[in-house]
């Protein structure tokens, strides 16, 4: 990109003065909520200013692409995060369908993840469909690898349910608990009772619980990923970290660091990575809900500020009020493309890395 891309780094600077601010006030822009603090309306303000200087201004900077880089980028691309599948309540795709459409699109691997059982039992059925379809089109299969989300549908935080786990093919992922953990529940649910929702670290000591000790050392034995779920970064996740890696884990990954569950800051994301952990680039946030701190400009601010070295990309799809796993790949690369990402941070976060961290 050149030249443009020089440009477009100084239009994703642009930051919204004050007086900028005032002046769109002065134009009489009104938003529609009765309560709004003066504070919240500049806020609204500057970022509204924000958009429409990249969304403008990028295209007066000369951004570029054919559909054909898109083609080349998603050539070989991993999504270490895809849900649908088989579930107990509806899912845009079943695993096959998932498989190939991805396999349609060039990918080299996907990751699925189902909430309730270890989504790695569906994957020698789902393994078959798309071979057969695979035979009869022409076409190379995709990788399929699965794992095991630490809900309490399989215990909780059970060693057990992981080592039954170990003999499949493509068993990659343990996920800590996520929509029946403690932290999830009162982020998304405003429910504070204690239930039967699931901690990873003790509530006083902060001290990783025994189990989940055990699990880690399974993980350690058979090289897994240990993935965050829904927790905060500190305390929760950061000693759920440093455990993993004291009992010998070597792949680690925070999942989603913009939802709102699972939070972390560019700062906290530049810590983690110095500590070795893979941060997660999410396509859901960027393409379906893109507030402020999930859009695609905060997406781009990751691949500048903390390095495709340290993101693998997970499209975190398979909603049915969403579009399809493939539809939203081929859309954030161009986002991130259009926002100032280059290709070579696209093709590190979207390949090299999640090809390192799987051991692909
Ligand atoms: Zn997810």
């Amino acid at each position: 990109m050149g030249r443009d891309d020089a440009e477009l780094r100084k239009i994703l600077g642009t930051k919204v003065s004050q007086e900028r601010v005032e002046r769109l006030r002065s134009l009489g822009i009104k938003f529609d909520q009765p309560d709004l603090t003066r504070e919240a309306e500049d806020y609204l303000f500057r970022k509204f200013a924000e958009e429409v200087d990249i969304q403008y201004a990028r295209f007066q900077a000369g951004i570029k692409f054919t559909e054909a880089e898109v083609d080349e980028l998603l050539d070989g691309a991993i999504d270490i995060h895809a849900h649908g599948g088989s579930e107990n309540f509806e899912r845009l795709l079943l695993e096959d369908e998932l498989a190939t459409d991805y396999t349609q699109l060039g990918l080299r691997a996907v990751v699925i993840k189902t909430w309730w059982t270890p989504s790695v039992s569906h994957l020698p059925l789902a393994r078959k469909l798309l071979h057969a379809w695979c035979e009869k089109h022409g076409k190379q299969p995709i990788q399929l690898f699965g794992g095991i989300t630490l809900n309490t549908s399989v215990g909780g935080l059970n060693p057990l349910a992981v080592k039954r786990c170990l003999g499949f093919e493509g068993m990659k992922y343990i996920w800590m608990p996520m929509v029946d953990s403690y932290w999830h529940r009162r982020v998304v649910h405003d429910d504070w009772s204690e239930g039967p929702w699931l901690r990873i670290v003790d509530e006083k000591t902060h001290k990783v619980l025994p189990p989940l000790q055990e699990v880690l050392r399974v993980a350690a034995a058979n090289d897994l990923v240990v993935a965050c779920g829904h927790y905060p970064w500190k305390p929760d996740a950061y000693e759920l970290m440093a455990e993993a890696k004291r009992l010998g884990v070597r792949r680690l990954e925070m999942v989603h660091p913009t939802h709102i569950h699972s939070k972390l800051t560019i700062e906290d994301m530049k810590e983690a990575a110095r500590e070795g952990i893979k941060l997660m680039l999410m396509g859901l946030g960027s393409c379906t809900y893109p507030f402020h701190e999930n859009g695609p400009i905060y997406s781009v601010r990751m691949l500048k500020e903390v390095g495709p070295q340290h993101l693998v990309y997970g499209s975190d799809l398979g909603q049915i009020h969403n579009p399809s796993h493939a539809v939203v790949s081929r859309w954030f690369v161009k986002l991130l493309l259009a926002y100032g990402a280059t290709k070579d941070e696209i093709r590190i976060a979207f390949k090299d890395t999640p090809a390192k961290h799987l051991g692909i």
